[in-house]
């Protein structure tokens, strides 16, 4: 066998991959529409880039940096830690990592061992257990319905606990459903996992992208002893949308953070120079783009939920953060003679030449994923052919 047994075994990113398609198919000339990958369409706010620009003009960006990441960044992400979650930690609990998909990567590298299980709430996003499988461990899926608002209770936490459980993922606002858990939930949630002696993992990087009212709260703000017990994910892809530039981090126990930076030593040597130099600007900077760029996103969910709602075969509950809409189109599906998601994902695709991430990708098969971090004429030309290909379908079935 040329590939290991982990490679062989190994789904690539369901979101990735279908970004991949719909470009090659875009390649060829077919005038597609990609409402696939989670990547905000505003170029990089001005200052930001000229931070990199100076970074490296000065030669600053031309050196490997600190595994950790250079001081001036560990800095403004303890600031960030203090304006946001309230909470004071030592620049030996920080990590920059490249992406916050890293920063998952090296914690599940640092935290796992094979009879260890990882509670993770269905839909997730696509590469958590994937990570945790190279990693060894082992996830285990709790179902967050969409009648519960796609999140979990406790109990069902308890009823899925053994004595392997080691972590708990907890994804608020979460992609794809866009759901935020109060902080009384939270409460609930976090004190269940002290009590148990299980890992936190936040991943808090949709925490300022929330809309219309609601607010975003981070469990590790909740009290000292969750925040002890708690690893924030979090980064500047999102919110500052640099997703291209790398840039995530991790804040958390010293003793696993430090773990964490011993592999990305041997894994990556640092996070790109210039990145972090981007970063540094984007955190301590001038924050009045991102507030502009949130609401370009909450104006247009609002502008789409109902366009989507009406489909039909569609059910969508309104998300309150992040930037997709989670539809479970089973009976859209159903009515117009798919048996898989998969296929109707790919009809779509081939024939209203619409992209969306299949839903069996975040473990939840009767569902596809919107993006709509694209722009409005996108977006409503996309919904149009998707709901008359619904329309077209279900008169010939
Ligand atoms: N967590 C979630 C839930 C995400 O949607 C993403 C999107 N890429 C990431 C982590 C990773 O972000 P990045 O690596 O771009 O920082
Ligand atoms: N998180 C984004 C998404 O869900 C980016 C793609 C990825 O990292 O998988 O589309």
């Amino acid at each position: 066998m040329v590939l290991s047994k982990r490679a062989e075994k190994l789904e690539p990113s369901a979101t990735l991959a279908a970004s991949a398609k719909a470009k090659a198919l875009a390649d060829q000339g077919v005038d597609v529409l990609s409402l696939t990958v989670g990547e905000p369409d505003f170029i990089t706010p001005k200052n930001i880039r000229q931070a990199a620009i100076a970074a490296i003009e000065s030669g600053k960006a031309s050196f490997y940096t600190a595994t950790a990441g250079i001081p001036e960044l560990k800095q403004a992400i303890l600031a960030y830690m203090k304006e946001f979650y309230g909470a004071d930690y030592d620049s030996n609990q920080v990590i920059v990592t490249d992406g916050a998909k890293f920063a998952l990567y090296t914690l599940f590298q640092a935290l796992l061992d094979e009879e260890d299980e990882v509670l993770i709430p269905v839909p997730y996003w696509v590469s958590y257990a994937e990570q945790v499988r190279l990693a060894e461990g082992t996830p285990v899926f709790v179902e967050a319905k969409q009648a519960a608002d796609f999140k979990v209770s406790v109990a069902q936490l308890e009823a899925t606990r053994t004595e392997h459980t080691k972590a708990i993922i907890l994804n608020s606002p979460a992609n794809p459903t866009g759901a935020i858990y109060s902080k009384e939930e939270l409460t609930a949630i976090g004190n269940w996992a002290m009590e148990n002696n299980i890992w936190i993992i936040a991943d808090d990087i949709y925490g300022r992208l929330v809309y219309n009212g609601n607010t975003f709260t981070s469990i590790a703000s909740l009290s000292e002893e969750i925040r002890k017990q708690t690893i924030v994910i979090n980064g500047v892809s999102k919110t500052y949308s640099m997703t291209g530039w790398r840039i995530g981090f991790a804040v958390g126990d010293a003793k696993i953070i430090k773990a964490m930076v011993d592999i990305a030593s041997q894994a990556t040597s640092n996070p790109p120079a210039a990145s972090q130099y981007a970063a540094v600007e984007a955190l301590t900077g001038n924050q009045e783009s991102i507030e502009v760029m949130r609401q370009a996103f909450e104006e247009r969910l609002n502008k789409l939920y109902p366009l989507i709602a009406a489909i039909p075969g569609f059910k969508v509950t309104k998300p309150q953060g992040a930037f997709y809409l989670f539809p479970n189109v089973k009976e859209a599906m159903t009515m117009c003679g798919y048996q898989t998601i998969d296929a109707f994902v790919e009809a779509l695709l081939m024939e209203a030449h619409v992209a969306v991430v299949t839903g069996a990708g975040f473990g939840t098969p009767d569902y596809l994923r919107i993006s709509y971090a694209t722009d409005w004429d996108t977006l409503a030309e996309a919904t149009k052919r998707i709901h008359d290909f619904v329309e077209k379908k279900r008169q010939k079935a």
